[in-house]
């Protein structure tokens, strides 16, 4: 188990990398384009996003999930911030623990980490795989103040809403061209896709 630094008095923000903190979607498609590939963003399902040049398949999942764990091997990520992240991440640790939550590909914990700490973002890593819900609840179950979660994924919000219903929850998506293809239910989940009215909502929901 890691070592988590979590403040049990304090409200805490779990908050997720890829497509949340990170613009995961460009940086991938800058290095599937540079090995002759194309990213075509028909779907919100990243690898039949992916094509050979000229052709009117998608790759197959197998050629996909290779390309995939490639990119996650680059040291250091080639993946850009999300635009007023690190500005929202730096106000709501005035007040609240952060913890950054993330599944990557096995092995990739340390780039994410080196990642994470160039880019502003030097808070507590999780790497976990699978539905998220377990995680969130077993974080939340540190602190007596309340919590927060920001996913892109409805399968990772619903699971926390499983597990730990009382962890407030929220749908970002940072990439503006994925965003009318995320599914949404904002009956279950706020959904905000820009950081600085994300940021507000957390600090309102944790009182901060
Ligand atoms: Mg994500």
């Amino acid at each position: 188990m890691f070592a988590l630094r979590i403040d049990p008095a304090a409200p805490l923000v779990i908050v997720d990398v890829d497509e949340v903190l990170a613009q995961f979607v460009r940086g991938f498609e800058r290095f599937v384009v540079a090995q002759g590939y194309e990213m075509r963003l028909e779907r919100f399902a990243l690898f039949q996003n992916i094509y050979r040049a000229g052709e009117t398949a998608p790759l197959d999942t197998g050629t996909a999930r290779r390309l995939f764990d490639a990119f996650f091997q680059l040291d250091p990520h080639d993946i850009d911030v999300a635009p007023g992240a690190r500005e929202a991440l730096e106000g709501l640790a005035r007040g609240a623990t952060i913890v950054i939550l993330t599944n990557a590909p096995a092995g990739s914990r340390p780039a994410r980490a080196r990642w994470l700490i160039q880019n502003g973002l030097p808070y507590t890593l999780v790497v976990g795989s699978g539905p998220k819900g377990p995680a969130v609840a077993a974080l939340a179950a540190r602190t007596r103040g309340p919590a927060a979660f920001v996913d892109d994924l409805l399968p990772n919000l619903d699971s926390a809403a499983a597990a730990a219903p009382a962890v407030a929850r929220f749908q970002m998506v940072a990439d503006e061209r994925l965003r009318s293809l995320a599914p949404a239910a904002p009956d279950r989940h706020r959904r905000i896709d820009d950081w600085p009215t994300l940021a507000a909502a957390i600090a309102q929901a944790l009182r901060l």
